[in-house]
């Protein structure tokens, strides 16, 4: 197996947005490229498995996960473990298609093994019997919850507060699907942050149950969750969304997809017009 690079050594970008109304209201709008770290692993899901990696490492063991048909988080897992030598299952809910995932042919070829159970049996997967049943099936293993939701997963992703200045910044804004960035974001935050949520899935309505859960004692209670740029729910998009990233995209050379940061962007500047932020 292959070691985990040095935090310090990721090459990550800051990039300004710049538009009408940052310039008229004197707003300092910046956008942390997570993306930039590795063309295959998005940014913030190569975070949240920082920590299951290290021990997978470490202790010379294979990786376990769950995620749906389309879940990037089960692509993430496999580009990563592949990267660093580490067996990986994927295990995924509902019957194998026949016409098999873009997703899901993209863990294939980067060695994950999939299996396939059932939508029902999916629903007991964080069950300790169930769990228990994984032991004689696969053998010893590191097991990540689906979409790394977790302690770990939180952790790992507090390790993003590294790469800007914590001075710099009024507001933080992410993207929100199970809370771990967000909470990784709000644990490593200065008392004087707000960190603001955008939901990507419609009804995240356990969200302060979650938060609970991942960083109940965190310092800093100032944050929040906006559901107003859900656009329908997280695989659902609209022609204004599309044509907004269209849009950014020409103008910033910035990518976004429209299931995460197309909407937090499109919301982040609704808000700025709006004059949601304090001058
Ligand atoms: C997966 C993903 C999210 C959601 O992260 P959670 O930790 O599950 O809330 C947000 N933004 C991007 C770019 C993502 O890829």
């Amino acid at each position: 197996m292959i070691e985990l690079p040095d935090i310090k050594e990721l090459h990550v970008e800051i990039d300004k947005i710049e538009n009408k109304h940052t310039l008229e209201k004197n707003i300092s709008l910046s956008i942390l490229r997570l993306d930039k770290i590795h063309p295959e692993i998005q940014g913030n899901k190569f975070f949240k498995l920082y920590y299951f990696l290290e021990k997978a490492i470490t202790a010379q063991n294979k990786i376990i996960t769950f995620g749906g048909a389309y879940s990037n988080h089960l692509a993430a897992t496999a580009s990563a473990c592949t990267m660093f030598g580490i067996k990986c299952i994927g295990i995924v809910r509902g019957e194998e298609a026949k016409d098999i995932s873009h997703t899901l042919q993209f863990c294939k070829e980067h060695g994950m093994q999939l299996e396939f159970i059932s939508r029902e049996n999916y629903k007991r997967k964080d069950d300790e019997d169930f769990k228990k049943e994984l032991i004689p099936k696969f053998g010893n293993h590191i097991l990540i919850p689906e979409g790394g939701f977790s302690k770990e997963g939180t952790d790992g992703a507090a390790l993003i507060s590294n790469f800007y200045s914590k001075e710099g910044f009024t507001h933080i804004c992410c993207a929100v699907g199970t809370a771990t960035t967000l909470a990784g974001l709000i644990s490593s935050s200065l008392p004087s942050h707000h960190v603001i949520g955008f939901s990507a899935i419609k009804h995240l309505d356990d969200f302060e149950k979650r938060i609970q859960f991942l960083i109940g004692n965190s310092i800093n209670k100032n944050y929040s969750l906006t559901n107003d740029y859900d656009f329908g729910g997280y695989a659902k998009n609209t022609d204004e969304l599309i044509s907004f990233m269209n849009a950014f995209y020409k103008a910033y050379a910035i990518p976004t997809v429209f299931f995460s940061t197309g909407k937090m962007m499109f919301g982040v500047l609704d808000l700025i017009k709006k004059n949601y932020f304090p001058l």
